[in-house]
């Protein structure tokens, strides 16, 4: 990142709903400013640049998450904090590192050189998830309204509230149990104003 555009992300960090990094499109490979449409596939936030982007996109998401692996341009951005597993705003003061195509934030800096250590350990996503949390049995509206999840026998479990991530601690394998038989393809999740205007205002 250049100087002058990590100025002008500072001081648009305080504005809601500005990208203040451009995005591209996974799908057109074109830049995506309007963010005319946004979406999430194993944690990661797309921004396409046309209507109907999402939807190629949810045909075969494998299909451009390799070439975005390969791209120069960023195209997505992470939702978790890949190492403390914790939902992280963009913005802010949080440390931040393009790796293949994604931006990944981090909730320290001991976070990011753990990622720059060992960057697959943290990437690895499985291709199965659980979206309804095992300890409250709370589904939330949009898999990105979860504060964090957990990774076992190959299945994403999202957790609903704060207050569930210990219980899967101190019981994971009671809570891996129960999720798993609920565990289904991951998939492109739409998110709709409503569930931004939800994001924009936890905590
Ligand atoms: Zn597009
Ligand atoms: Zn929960």
């Amino acid at each position: 990142m250049t100087v002058l555009s990590v100025l002008l992300f500072t001081a648009q960090a305080g504005a809601a709903q500005v990208a203040p990094i451009q995005y591209w499109c996974p799908v057109m490979s074109a830049p995506a400013d309007s963010h005319v449409e946004t979406f999430d596939y194993k944690g990661i936030r797309y921004f396409g640049c046309c209507t109907g982007c999402a939807e190629k996109f949810a045909a075969d998401p494998e299909k451009y998450i390799e070439a975005i692996e390969g791209s120069q341009h960023l195209v997505g951005q992470a939702l978790y904090d890949p190492v403390s597993r914790m939902r992280v705003k963009a913005g802010g003061a949080h440390p931040r590192l393009q790796y293949k195509g994604i931006m990944y934030t981090f909730e320290n800096a001991d976070d990011l050189t753990k990622f720059k250590d060992a960057p697959e350990s943290f990437t690895k996503t499985p291709d199965k998830e659980v979206l309804k949390c095992p300890v409250l049995d709370v589904t939330n509206p949009e898999p990105a309204l979860n504060p964090s999840y957990y990774d076992a026998d190959g299945v994403r479990i999202y957790l609903c509230c704060h207050g569930c991530i210990n219980p899967t601690h101190f019981h994971k394998d009671e809570y891996t149990a129960k999720a798993k038989p609920l565990a289904a393809k991951c998939a492109v999740h739409i998110v709709t104003a409503d569930g931004l205007k939800k994001e924009a205002e936890a905590n």
